[in-house]
């Protein structure tokens, strides 16, 4: 777990946030907008961690003492979190009044070790009608020992009554030379492989675990050889790849292989529709991908964009990712 003294931008949250560390007075709600994969829930962990902990160091977490670990590990009695559920029929997530009342009631007891109890609310946005009104009372009256923090990529959809009782702190991409030197000092890449991966990663620190970022290229080429070949190569080898990926340690594999996928036909699109280069994010590989881009019709590639999104609803009621991309196969067999 990250400290806060380690997470990439965010220069004007930190600030805010460290200023209210111990001595200072935190407020009790707060509101961490801005785009998916930015560190909104690691700087609310991290500083969650600096919230709790015994032996501070610099208004930051130490790392080591008893309640650093337990906020590492989860288990810290004061600290809450609640994420929406999946779930099943509904193709949605959302976090339910049930959830809501929950949390609730375990905020209403005092905090067991801590000065104060932390309650982490992740993609707030995804609360229900019925569960941000019964929230409301929560922020309206604070009990005093209590922070609530909420995070979200789109807080327009909460509604105003909760925003109104949260401190709002943007949470912005990350710039590029910071990642790049992010991505140098942690994975000790050189500078090429650091900017393409920062370039990949869209500033978003959440995307460029070093690890995930390997296998994000690894499933970037597997993306862009399906899209080469899937008109051309035989049956086989796509049954050969869709059994690759069932098999996958990761369940997640072929969620990120249709993300990739999808986000390869979108700069395929802007280069067949537009002639322009400048929104491509994948610019390492844009001589393969504009080859790529020749074996659809513009009209191809809008329809195949259309089933693979079609097919993530489909992942997130946990079809098998065997049938998942078989279906894809087909589905760009079909229009190429
Ligand atoms: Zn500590």
């Amino acid at each position: 777990m990250l400290k806060l003294s380690q997470i990439v931008g965010q220069s004007t949250a930190l600030k805010s946030l460290r200023a209210s560390l111990p001595p200072g007075r935190p407020g009790s709600g707060y509101l961490f907008a801005g785009p998916e994969g930015v560190g909104k829930m690691t700087t609310a962990m991290a500083w969650a961690r600096a919230m709790f902990c015994v032996s501070p160091e610099g208004q930051d977490a130490c790392g080591v003492c008893g309640p650093c670990q337990k906020t590492q590990s989860g288990n810290h009695p004061d600290l809450l979190i609640l994420k929406p559920s999946v779930k099943l029929k509904k193709v949605k997530q959302d976090i339910d009044i049930g959830s809501i009342r929950e949390l609730i009631e375990r905020l209403s007891y005092r905090p067991y070790e801590a000065q104060r109890k932390i309650a982490i609310v992740q993609d707030a946005d995804k609360m229900n009608l019925h569960a941000a009104n019964a929230f409301l009372k929560t922020l309206e009256e604070p009990s005093g020992d209590t922070i609530v923090i909420l995070t979200a990529s789109n807080p327009e959809k909460l509604p105003a009554t909760i925003l109104s009782r949260c401190r709002t702190l943007r949470f912005t991409p990350a710039p590029l030379e910071q990642m790049v030197e992010y991505l140098k000092s942690k994975m000790g890449l050189d500078d090429g492989t650091a900017r393409t991966l920062a370039v990949m990663s869209r500033g978003a620190v959440g995307a460029a675990d070093p690890e995930r970022l390997k296998g994000d290229i690894e499933i970037r080429a597997m993306a862009l050889e399906f899209l080469r070949e899937s008109a051309s190569a035989p049956v086989a080898k796509f049954y050969k790849m869709a059994r690759t990926m069932d098999r996958a340690k990761e369940r997640e594999t072929t969620d990120r292989f249709l993300a990739m996928v999808l986000s390869l036909l979108r700069e395929m699109a802007i280069m067949k529709f537009t002639g322009k280069y400048d929104n491509v994010v994948n610019i390492d590989i844009l001589a393969d991908l504009e080859k790529a881009g020749r074996g659809y019709s513009g009209r191809a590639i809008l329809g195949l964009a259309a089933a693979v999104e079609y097919l993530m609803s489909a992942r997130s009621l946990h079809v098998n990712p065997f049938l998942t991309v078989s279906l894809l196969f087909l589905e760009a067999r079909k229009d190429s």
